[in-house]
């Protein structure tokens, strides 16, 4: 189901890497590592192999726009030849949605060839290219990516390996990043210090494995052997897993997007050390705590709203029930990024169980209200299949601010809760009542793990850009 087309918050990507010791082909276990991320981005992917023990530019790749399923066939995954790889689904903020800006990107620099998949924003990106394009840098590519890749490999000419350019490169680049190196004979894998965007690592037989979420390695068979860690360098080579944390910071400093729990990752990640889908439910039972209401079913807004929906209903003994139908068999030609599709789009993508709900007061819950151009068409929906009241909850906070980290939250004007009291928000909806997830509950529902909850609070974990670069980066 397309993001765009429910009011929801677009990822910026999901990353997968692997190298394999046993000298197996990887394109199709990065083919399926991507499959099982694909809920992080939909609008492009790529994957690019090389060959360990082969020349030192000899990475093949392919990239395109669509779903990996369109993008990839049989055939091309097994022209993709080497034992090393790097993989990527991307989520484009505004316009750009174009094949240039597909990842991974594989770069040609006097040590060899770069395969580079990153996930996350920086807020200096803007700087950092102007700076490399007064020293001649010629950018592929529109997005922030490219500037990282660049950093690389001109730290690598200065340093003795690819692992020290990347620390010095992370050393100039600020904001979120989760990114997969693939060099000529190693794979890297980093953390920004704040740890915004997540990164795992796994082990299939002799192949080890990065990952943007822990799912994506239950696909593939591997093992979950633990997260990068905020600020971390991974490097994997045939003689195991190197870690550098010079760049790590005080873990009470570090800055988890929340909203990789509320909403982006799948239920069945884990994240450093929390269970996504535990923290649903959690968020759930605080919300049933703090915004009871009577009535007959508790209902959740497939998917991220499913959870909440459960932990609300075993908090207050209220049923939980199934009340919406989704149709998972609209393809990509409905997923149009703009106002009037995404309105038009509800009805196509959701029923209501009308059996499940009439003559009930039903409680819906859903994961977030961005601009709100969903929930009262969701709510009317109720009603019309017979609901006799629809109280709505929110497993989050209201969306007040803006995000600078990866996250494609629209201008303050177009938020719902933006200069709207609960009551306004509740009337624009048409709910009989509303209750979103207090501010203080985010850290209990991951069980005190630091965390960014800027885009809430306007409090942010580094200095926000003096200008606004969201999207910037991309024109
Ligand atoms: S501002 Fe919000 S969306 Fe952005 S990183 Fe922080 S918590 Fe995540």
């Amino acid at each position: 189901m397309s993001r765009e087309n429910f009011d929801k918050l677009g990822e910026e990507c999901g990353v997968f890497g692997i190298y394999d010791f046993d000298g197996n082909d990887v394109a199709s276990t990065i083919y399926y590592g991507l499959f099982a991320l694909q809920h992080r981005g939909q609008e492009s992917c790529g994957i690019a192999v090389s060959d360990t023990n082969g020349p030192k530019r000899n990475v093949t790749s392919q990239k395109g726009m669509g779903l990996c399923n369109e993008v990839f066939t049989p055939d091309s995954l097994q022209a993709l030849k080497g034992d090393i790889g790097v993989g990527h689904v991307r989520y484009s903020t505004a316009g750009e949605s174009v094949p240039e800006n597909a990842q991974p990107l594989v770069l040609n620099y006097v040590k060899g060839t770069l395969g580079l998949a990153h996930n996350g924003n920086l807020i200096n990106a803007i700087e950092l290219r102007e700076e490399l394009e007064k020293t001649g840098a010629i950018f592929q590519t529109t997005i922030d990516s490219e500037v990282i890749a660049y950093h690389i490999a001109r730290e690598r000419v200065n340093t003795s390996s690819i692992e020290k350019a990347v620390a010095r490169a992370m050393q100039k680049i600020k904001g979120a990043y989760s990114l997969i190196v693939m060099s000529p004979r190693k794979l890297i894998g980093a953390r920004d210090p704040y740890g915004f965007k997540p990164l795992c690592i796994g082990k299939r037989d002799n192949a080890y494995v990065l990952a943007s979420e822990s799912c994506a390695l239950d696909t593939i068979g591997a093992e979950f052997i633990r997260d990068v860690n905020p600020g971390e360098i991974v490097t994997i080579t045939k003689d195991g897993i190197q870690s550098d944390c010079d760049l790590c910071i005080p873990k009470e400093k570090t800055a988890r997007c929340i909203f990789e729990y509320i909403y982006f990752a799948r239920p069945d990640s884990e994240i450093d050390g929390v269970g996504v889908y535990h923290s649903r439910i959690q968020a759930g039972r605080y919300l049933a705590q703090d915004s009871p209401v009577e009535a007959d079913l508790v209902v959740g807004v497939p998917e991220s709203g499913n959870a909440a929906a459960l932990g609300y209903s075993l908090e207050s003994g209220i049923p939980y029930g199934t009340a919406f139908v989704k149709n998972g068999y609209v393809g990509r030609t409905f997923i149009k990024p703009g106002q009037s599709s995404r309105e038009s789009s509800v009805q196509i993508k959701l029923n209501v169980l009308k059996e499940a709900v009439k003559g009930k007061r039903v409680i819906m819950i859903d994961d977030s209200i961005v601009r709100g151009t969903t929930s009262d068409r969701i709510v009317k929906m109720l009603r019309d299949a017979g609901a006799t009241e629809v109280h709505v909850r929110i497993s989050s906070p209201p969306f007040l601010w803006p995000c600078y980290f990866g996250t494609d939250i629209p201008e303050r004007e177009q938020l719902i809760a933006y200069n709207r009291s609960i009551n306004e928000i509740c009337e624009v909806i048409g709910a009989d009542s509303l209750g979103y997830l207090g501010e203080e509950r985010l850290s209990q529902m991951v069980q005190g793990l630091p965390i960014c909850k800027g885009c809430f609070t306007g409090e942010y974990p580094m200095k926000p850009p003096t200008r606004d670069i969201r999207g910037n980066f991309e024109r």
